[in-house]
């Protein structure tokens, strides 16, 4: 989700690559799980966290919102699938009774970068900052960027990354008072990079690329 914040009143007023070091280490979070609580609809997943999750898992993207683990919610004009949280405590479904998370492996990207985010430019590309109030581990240590997203081939990854973002973008202007495409769109959009099972095993990036390609023809973004 994106965000119009003060960066200097949120982060520590630096702006980091993938190869620089941040004062994000947080231990493993041992005994702390406050991020994976309250955090209402803002966790929002993007193709490749379904990907990996529903292969890490071996469950269809379908059976995890029947099942309540994500739900879907329009964001900025879109309809994305977000991490659902539940109960008294709204826990993430996927946090254990040990305030673990049951899906380490395969927990979404924005979780990975956590207490960090991205910021976007206009030209397309983004860099990462540390959000300094929302971690509350105190004695955090430094750690570089490419560990703490903890994703193989970075390089591709960010790629993707921008490429989604500038995607998104570029459907919500488009789309912006123009109730009826809107809809029609968004089936699409949900059908087309989350709902359509992605081949277990097999890299994303072609794989998405594809889908992304079929969209572009679809709606010129
Ligand atoms: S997926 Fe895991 S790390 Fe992310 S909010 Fe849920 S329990 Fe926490
Ligand atoms: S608040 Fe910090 S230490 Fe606690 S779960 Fe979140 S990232 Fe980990």
């Amino acid at each position: 989700m994106e965000r119009r914040v003060d960066l200097a009143e949120i982060s520590d007023g630096k702006q980091y690559g993938i190869n620089d070091m941040a004062r994000a280490g947080c231990g493993g979070c041992e005994g702390c799980s406050a991020c994976c609580r309250g955090m209402g609809r803002t966790v929002v997943l993007d193709p490749y966290d379904v990907y990996r999750m529903t292969e890490g898992l071996s469950v269809s993207f379908e059976r995890l919102l029947q099942e309540k683990k994500l739900e879907l919610n329009v964001v900025d004009g879109l309809i994305l699938p977000n991490l659902a949280m539940n109960g008294p405590q709204e826990a993430c479904a996927f946090l254990n009774e040990e305030g673990r998370c049951r899906i380490h492996p395969w927990r979404p990207g924005i979780c990975r970068l956590f207490p960090m985010g991205r910021l976007y430019g206009e030209d397309g590309g983004f860099t990462y900052f540390l959000q300094i109030h929302e971690c509350r581990k105190k004695e955090r240590t430094k750690i570089r960027v490419r560990r703490l997203l903890d994703t193989p081939d970075t390089g591709r990854y960010e790629t993707y990354i921008a490429r989604w973002h500038d995607f998104r973008k570029s459907l919500q202007k488009q789309l912006a008072g123009d109730a009826a495409r809107e809809r029609e769109v968004n089936l699409a959009l949900l059908k087309l990079f989350f709902l359509t099972p992605y081949a277990p095993g097999e890299d994303f990036y072609p794989q998405f690329d594809a889908r992304m390609k079929r969209m572009e023809e679809k709606t010129g973004c």
